[in-house]
């Protein structure tokens, strides 16, 4: 069942996912050739319990760290390790959830490292392009399959592949609550969207096939042909005319711009 929040609630998901934005600003500074994604977790994991909050995805189904780190061609859910260390023209996804007051923020970001090819930089800004295309669609009246579509439409118009295994989700007193967000779909079709509904956008897009693979591990998904892949993230609330973004990437945009790698 879908629960719909009051605004009261939806300002305490604000806290939650303004807190996420913060850390994973505080990881964008940090990110180098050299820095392990294990020392990319510990620093959020420290960050997060800092502002009072517990990372959200530590134990969840057994994940054993508090951020996800997905380099080059993993799509989602990569493990942090002290064997990871990132590499000049790398790109790394980190997927971060904060839990406090009862709701949990989650939202994911991917990131540069050095000097990146220009073919991948393309494909950075086509899937965060998407993600607020996404959003544009997540309005009362609307339905899942405008904001799949929107997504799915982008991305594919670009050459690239919208993965299907893994899609966005509602997220409140739960990280993954109904409904299920794909990021594909049929303009006018799906479950219609209210005033109320919180949801994620993230759109997990390809640059080669959208066909995915699960690492050793059981949590890591790649990319099959082992092309790059990118994933953005916003936590949102839909309202009557706009959606409410309630994560953002303007701290980690001003930690960008300012940051010489
Ligand atoms: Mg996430
Ligand atoms: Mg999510």
């Amino acid at each position: 069942m879908i629960f719909l929040k009051t605004d009261e609630e939806i300002e305490l998901l604000r806290i939650s996912n303004q807190i996420v934005a913060k850390a994973l600003a505080e990881l964008a500074s940090m990110i180098a050739p050299g820095v392990t994604t294990a020392q990319l977790d510990k620093r959020a994991d420290e960050f997060i319990r800092d502002h009072g909050a517990v990372p959200g995805f530590l134990g969840y189904n057994g994940f054993p760290n508090s951020i996800c780190t997905s380099v080059n061609e993993q799509i989602v859910h990569g493990i942090p390790s002290d064997k990871t260390v990132l590499n000049d023209g790398d790109i790394i996804s980190i997927d971060c959830g904060a839990y406090i007051n009862g709701f949990h923020g989650d939202s994911a970001y991917t990131f540069t490292v050095g000097e990146v090819k220009q073919e991948i930089l393309d494909l950075l800004r086509t899937t965060k392009e998407s993600l607020y295309l996404g959003i544009e669609q997540a309005v009362e009246g609307k339905r899942l399959g405008d904001i799949g579509n929107a997504i799915q439409s982008h991305c594919e118009a670009h050459g690239y592949s919208v993965v299907r295994e893994m899609i966005g989700h509602g997220v409140g007193r739960n990280l993954h609550e109904s409904p299920e967000v794909p990021n594909y779909g049929r303009k006018g079709y799906g479950t219609l969207l209210k005033s109320g509904m919180t949801i994620a956008i993230e759109p997990m897009i390809n640059m080669g096939k959208r066909q995915l693979v699960f690492e050793k591990d059981g949590w890591t998904t790649r990319t099959a042909d082992r092309m790059p892949s990118a994933h953005f993230e916003h936590s949102v609330a839909i309202r009557k005319g706009k959606a409410d973004i309630l994560s953002s990437f303007e701290y980690i945009e001003q930690v960008l711009e300012t940051k010489i790698n």
